[in-house]
């Protein structure tokens, strides 16, 4: 078997006083796609910030790819870096997109690689035409956030993660903003990409969704992994009583 990409090791974080996440434990195979579920406050959108170092755990340690980062040590100068290495491997998309509303579709697009990436210009704007033209939106570059609808937001929100050049694209409850006749177009554009191999862990409560993306379900309760099954087993009988409530809650 390949190494994972993403490999999660006794990862706490607390809030305040609050155990958000309480020693958890994960591997992302490459290729893989892994849903996320549970109820809500269970840690999924924490969990999803310490993958890629947004959020850093208290205790535990984090390896995306070649960079393994152990958490809880001091935040110096080599730490920084070696976060900032981590969290370059990975794409994030958000519930409220997030795009910087200053910029067109493809500003948004190009921003990471020509700041980040350095790449050329003409360079940037050929890979951002041609990541709008992957997520149906090549005739939108031009316009600001401000005159697109949630859906196309987040397909452009999807575009700019990409164009980093991912291992991993991380989504967090990508749907949840948007009007419900607005989930199909994202959450096909998802669909594609599982079916090109990217890997993936997306936090979402669309169960007919999941059922179909995920190679993997990981039912989350309480700061731990209560469950992992495949999306037939996991919906069909999940084995945990906490993970029945929640499917006749949700489903
Ligand atoms: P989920 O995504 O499963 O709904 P979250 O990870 O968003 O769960 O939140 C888990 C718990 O952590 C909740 O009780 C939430 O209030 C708390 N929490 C999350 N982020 C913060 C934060 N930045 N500061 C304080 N508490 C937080």
């Amino acid at each position: 078997m390949s190494e994972p990409t993403i490999e999660i090791t006794g990862v706490r974080k607390k809030f305040g006083e609050v155990d958000v996440l309480r020693g958890v434990d994960l591997s992302v195979e490459r290729g893989e796609v892994v849903v996320l579920m549970g109820p809500s406050g269970s840690g999924k959108t924490t969990l999803v910030r310490c993958m890629n170092l947004l959020e850093e755990p208290d205790a535990g340690r984090v390896r995306i790819c070649d960079c393994a980062f152990d958490c809880g040590g001091p935040r110096d100068r080599s730490a920084r870096r070696l976060a900032q290495r981590a969290r370059r491997r990975t794409g994030m998309v958000f519930q409220q997109f997030n795009l910087f509303p200053h910029m067109t579709a493809l500003g948004n697009v190009i921003e990471g690689p020509r700041q980040v990436r350095r790449l050329p210009a003409a360079e940037a704007v050929a890979l951002g035409e041609r990541l709008l033209a992957r997520v149906g939106l090549a005739d939108k570059r031009d316009e600001y956030p401000s005159r697109l609808s949630g859906g196309q937001k987040q397909r452009v929100a999807i575009a700019r993660a990409l164009a980093m050049e991912p291992e991993v694209v991380l989504f967090d409850e990508p749907t949840s903003a948007l009007d419900p006749e607005l989930h199909a177009e994202v959450l096909d554009v998802i669909q594609e990409l599982a079916g090109e191999g990217m890997t993936m862990v997306i936090v979402t409560h669309e169960t007919h969704f999941a059922r179909e993306v995920a190679d993997r379900i990981v039912f989350m309760d309480g700061g731990v992994i209560v469950e992992e099954a495949a999306p037939d087993a996991f919906f069909t009988r999940p084995a945990q009583e906490r993970a029945r409530s929640f499917l006749r809650l949700v489903e």
